[in-house]
């Protein structure tokens, strides 16, 4: 089993995992060894899709020699590209979407008796997992609700997940009991649209709250979530973060643009000034709060007139990080149908470089203010750069290195900071 894409679907992954293992599956190490190849793949972007395409394409000759191994592509790009994956893969046997992968392995055993199986409509998983089956020891991801009912243009999510569907918080609080009695310090709550959390269940439940009751868990020492909508941010989700250091002071909050004018073709539910008056909030409810955001270059119809404003917002709201994509049309997606693609590959290109180099100069300026500072981290193990070094993360999710006698993985460490890049911080243990 290998997966591509966002956290949501490592976590849909791991649950895989967990079902074959208890049906008597057992993981190898290579493809060699494998009778049953899985691959979890997002369809947010295209390079994903592309990665698995590859990856399917090299089994070609595989499947001729062993006829008899089971391909298998699951997730958001099952459920979304289902007649092109048997086009371009003919090879593949096993398609599964986002709401039956609970029951592969029922599948998988179809497969004796069937050339193919897909299985795409119908289901709904639930949320139990084997919580020992993690990748990291000391952080856990907690999916907490399923789908979006936002349908921005350019998005593939409601398509391929369905509409909002909140899980139940004492089924919550007890996994992530669970979770702090197996050793977990740090857990991430996931949604496609997490701050919308609660809202479907019409009795009351929203993000705060669960915040609010998850925060005061005992032994857990670090709680956030991802991802954000600028629409569903407001004081009572701020105050419960101020009122409890449990809480990460890190909010990813993706703007997609500068531009009144294509928010409005992406269907996003907020403008700039908007997003700006809820900036403004944040920071003062919760001052230390740094954020992150996710930006959208060659947009349909975006000018060099649209751009110039999302590079004046990066600079305004002085954001922490940027993650910056270029458009790619989704099929499915209401922008595939309705808006021409229209900005050419090297303007998408240049306007990608020009955002990251904003994005660099203002991380390092921003860092640079951080030297002297005493931080609390988390820390996550040896540095990949330098192995005489370990690395962790602050509450603000600055990643620091630092030089230790000893390893501290899964340990909170506190760590003076002398010196900074734009990516990183370099820290002396205190
Ligand atoms: S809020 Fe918009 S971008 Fe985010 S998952 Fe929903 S449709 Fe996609």
């Amino acid at each position: 089993m290998e997966d591509f894409g966002c956290q949501m679907n490592k976590n849909d992954a791991e649950l895989v995992v967990g079902r074959l293992r208890d049906d008597g599956f057992i993981r190898c190490e290579s493809i060699d060894e494998a009778d049953v190849i899985l691959y979890y793949a997002c369809s947010v972007r295209e390079h994903a899709e592309e990665r698995i395409f590859g990856r399917l394409g090299a089994l070609k000759r595989l499947k001729a020699e062993k006829p008899d191994t089971v391909i298998g592509v699951m997730g958001c790009m099952a459920q979304n590209q289902k007649e092109i994956i048997f086009k371009r893969a003919p090879h593949v046997d096993l398609v599964v979407g986002t709401q039956r992968f609970e029951d592969v392995a029922e599948f998988v055993r179809e497969l004796e008796h069937k050339d193919r199986v897909i299985a795409i409509d119908g289901g709904e998983v639930s949320y139990q997992r084997d919580i020992t089956q993690r990748p990291v020891q000391h952080q856990a991801f907690v999916t907490i609700m399923r789908g979006c009912d936002k349908f921005c243009t350019f998005c593939i999510v409601p398509f391929t997940q369905g509409r909002e569907r909140s899980r139940d918080p004492q089924s919550i609080e007890d996994e992530v009991r669970a979770l702090i009695d197996d050793g977990v310090q740090q857990v991430t709550l996931l949604g496609q649209r997490v701050n919308t959390y609660g809202l479907d269940l019409n009795r009351g439940e929203n993000l705060a709250r669960l915040l609010d009751r998850l925060g005061k868990l005992k032994g857990l020492k670090r709680l956030q979530f991802i991802t954000s909508h600028p629409t569903h941010i407001d004081e009572e989700l701020m105050r419960v973060i101020r009122d409890n250091p449990v809480h990460s002071r890190y909010l990813h909050l993706p703007v997609q643009t500068g531009s009144d004018r294509i928010l409005k073709r992406m269907n996003r539910g907020h403008n700039v000034e908007s997003y700006r008056r809820t900036i403004d909030m944040i920071r003062r409810v919760v001052p230390d709060m740094s954020m992150a955001t996710d930006w959208i270059v060659g947009s349909p119809g975006e000018t060099d007139e649209d751009f110039a404003e999302s590079v004046q917002l990066l600079r305004d709201i002085e954001f922490q990080t940027s993650f910056v994509f270029k458009y790619s049309v989704r099929s499915g997606t209401k922008a595939a149908r309705s808006l021409p693609d229209d900005v050419p590959t090297e303007k998408k290109k240049e306007r990608n470089q020009i955002l990251l180099a904003e994005q660099e100069a203002m991380s390092k300026r921003l860092h640079q203010a951080r030297i002297g500072e005493e931080h609390e981290i988390l820390v996550e193990g040896i540095s990949k750069r330098d192995a005489t070094r370990w690395f962790g993360r602050t509450s603000q999710n600055w990643i620091v290195v630092f030089r230790a006698e000893r390893d501290f993985t899964g340990e909170f460490v506190k760590v003076r900071i002398v010196d900074v890049t734009a990516l990183t911080l370099f820290g002396e243990l205190v």
